[in-house]
């Protein structure tokens, strides 16, 4: 059976989303899945992790592994491979992935497929699906499932794994790798940014644009989100603007957001945009001009000024 191993990363306590997403993409290969987590006094996380339906987690605790010194992972990370012969492992496309995933590609001279959006399993072949361009054109690339394949998963493909309590598997601890040669960084702290939503997790969105107007305007943007029960969202216009903070931004430089729904008010639908909310189930786009870019991803559309058109929606809430 095809053995699947993932590198399980954590912040504060919890497995993060886009491992959670991994343990989704995996969960549908119909593999044997192992994971590994590394850090200091993670009993519990390595616990929470056989209820996602890993059957063996390796868990490295160790005070070395407080923080990220991403040489020690690497080479404990490389000590678990050759012990268990995955064919492949799997990690979210983050900055810890992305330091320590080629680093073992290399190690072991196989391939990588790295940021990918999908991932399949086809007899002894693996297809990967790699986007380019803002999801412009789309990459299949194919490996050999009888060699180590490495795969790096993009955030906001799959949905996040839920965890089920009748789930058992194994916790193994596995003593850390270190070899002194690889101390060249000392973590020194960890600080968490404020951050005032997580539009990642909203079901719906009121996103504004630019064509909302200004910073005081914008509380039509709020006030709708509130009437709704949805969160706010913004393209970067009205980021840039100061109309809204940073962490409700949209798009290439913002988060990847696929709510249930997507109210897109004033936003013309720029490309670096649309990948950050393309895949939201049902979009409706509120604009002026009937030949606005977003109007080719909307399922529904409203040609209007926005500010006659939202206080028209909220009045029948
Ligand atoms: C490297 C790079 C990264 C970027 N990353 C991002 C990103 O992550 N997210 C992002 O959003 N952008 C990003 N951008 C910017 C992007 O290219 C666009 O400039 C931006 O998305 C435009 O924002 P907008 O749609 O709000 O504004 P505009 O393009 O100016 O569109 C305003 C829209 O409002 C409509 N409108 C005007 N008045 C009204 C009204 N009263 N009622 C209804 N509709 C009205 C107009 O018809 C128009 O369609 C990036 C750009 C670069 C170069």
């Amino acid at each position: 059976m095809t053995k699947v191993l993932v590198v399980l990363e954590f912040a504060y306590g919890k497995l993060i989303g886009v491992t959670k997403e991994c343990l989704t993409a995996v969960k549908g290969l119909g593999v044997e899945t192992i994971g590994v987590i590394l850090g200091h006094n993670i009993d519990e996380l390595a616990l929470e992790a056989t209820k996602y339906g890993i059957s063996k987690v390796f868990k490295v605790d160790d005070p070395q592994f407080e923080g990220v010194n991403i040489l020690f992972h690497t080479r404990t990370v490389e000590a678990i491979i050759k012990q268990e012969n995955p064919n492949i492992v799997v990690a979210g496309a983050s900055l810890y992935a992305q330091e320590m995933m080629p680093r073992l590609a290399a190690r072991f001279n196989d391939a990588i497929f790295a940021s990918v959006k999908s991932l399949k399993i086809d007899a002894d072949k693996i297809e990967a699906i790699h986007p380019l361009f803002e999801e412009k054109l789309f990459v299949k690339m194919e490996g050999d499932l009888n060699k180590l394949n490495f795969v790096t998963i993009l955030r906001g493909n799959n949905p996040e794994v839920e965890p089920d309590a009748s789930l058992t598997g194994e916790v193994i601890n596995f003593s850390p790798v270190v070899d002194t040669k690889d101390q060249r960084e000392h973590f020194i702290e960890e600080k968490m940014a404020k951050v005032s939503v997580d539009i990642t997790k909203a079901k719906l969105l009121v996103s504004g644009g630019r064509g909302v107007g200004t910073k005081e305007k914008f509380s039509i943007i709020f006030d709708t989100a509130k009437a709704l029960g949805g969160e706010v969202a913004a393209s970067r216009a009205a980021v840039d603007a100061g109309w809204v903070p940073h962490d409700h931004e949209v798009g290439q430089t913002g988060s990847t957001v696929n709510p249930d729904i997507y109210i897109a008010c004033g936003i013309s639908g720029a490309i670096q945009h649309l990948v950050g909310m393309r895949n939201s189930k049902t979009i409706i786009a509120v604009n002026t001009d009937e030949e606005a870019p977003i109007l080719e991803i909307a399922h529904f559309a409203i040609i209007g000024d926005l500010h006659a058109v939202l206080p028209e929606l909220t009045k029948h809430v």
